[in-house]
């Protein structure tokens, strides 16, 4: 048996084709749907992954503006661009790139986001609002990853679904959006005892660690859905997940790959709710 593959370049695909309708339905009520960037930071990953999400915004018509500040930049100037972002009305959604300058708060200055401009689910008070089932944008992660298993084919309800990570942006929202599919939910973590027992027993596994490829078919329940959302590089610089594809597609039932997977499907989702921000959806 070998793994159906979940298409996430497809699925982004799918999802971009949405968005540009919704810009152009802004458009049509002279609103110009405009993302934010804040970046105080030299990380070439992270610069990669602005360039990226730039390109891809221009591409179904929304605005970016970069604020590029020095990877020495103070709290306090960061605070300063924050907060006119915040007030200005021509801007729908505020992402702030990590890293941040050593020492930086970094909750104290995504506190500074209002919720309704949180298109990446970064303040903790959209957090909050996420865990108590209100209205909130979820990381795009968290929220690519259920794009991903919300299909005709993939049944939550009640299946036992398994999240290997458990961090702000992907492990833990990604765990409170399959228990709001009414799905049954453990989280694992790097001190969880025994974790290939647990994986083992899951129906949908999403593995989050940052560790190449960590899960081995051994980890994964014979016709599991896997979700694969680590990226890694490997020794000869290639992205690669936390997932070891050979061993894992010949007994999975689906998985979702990387490359190919979670990542655009991430940028996509990003960019949907930046315009549903601007439509005020
Ligand atoms: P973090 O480092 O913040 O969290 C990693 C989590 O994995 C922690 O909860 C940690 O446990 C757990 N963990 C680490 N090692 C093990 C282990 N051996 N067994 C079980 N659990 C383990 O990473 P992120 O959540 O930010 O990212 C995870 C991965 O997803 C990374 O590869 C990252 O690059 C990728 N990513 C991809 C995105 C995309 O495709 N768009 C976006 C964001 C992230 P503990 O809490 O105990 O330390």
């Amino acid at each position: 048996m070998t793994a159906h593959v979940l298409n996430g370049k497809a699925l982004a695909a799918a999802i971009k084709e949405g968005v540009s309708r919704q810009v152009y339905a802004c458009q049509q009520k002279g609103i110009e749907p405009t993302l934010a960037i804040v970046s105080a930071t030299n990380d070439e990953s992270s610069n990669w992954y602005v360039s990226t999400i730039r390109k891809t915004a221009e591409k179904v018509g929304i605005k970016t503006k970069l604020v590029n500040l020095s990877a020495s930049a103070t709290y306090g100037e960061i605070a300063l661009e924050l907060g006119s972002l915040a007030g200005n009305g021509k801007v729908h959604g505020i992402i702030l790139q990590t890293p941040l300058p050593q020492g930086v708060d970094i909750d104290g200055l995504l506190g500074l986001i209002p919720i309704t401009k949180d298109v990446d689910g970064a303040n903790p008070l959209s957090a909050g609002r996420l865990y108590s089932g209100l209205k909130s944008f979820a990381p795009a992660t968290a929220a690519a990853v259920m794009a991903l298993l919300v299909s005709p084919d993939i049944h939550l309800e009640g299946k036992h679904t398994v999240v290997v990570g458990r961090s702000r942006i992907v492990g833990k929202p990604t765990a409170h959006l399959l228990l709001d599919q009414h799905a049954t939910v453990t989280i694992c973590h790097s001190r969880t005892t025994d974790l290939h027992k647990i994986t083992s027993l899951a129906d949908v596994l999403v593995v989050a660690i940052g560790k190449p490829g960590f899960i081995t078919g051994d980890f994964v329940k014979k016709g599991a859905v896997v979700i694969d959302v680590g990226t890694n590089v490997d020794a000869s610089g290639n992205l690669v997940g936390d997932v070891d594809v050979k061993s894992v597609l010949a007994k999975a039932g689906k998985l979702s790959p990387v490359p190919g997977g979670v990542g655009p499907v991430t940028t996509a989702i990003l960019l949907k709710q930046t315009v549903d921000a601007a439509a005020k959806l």
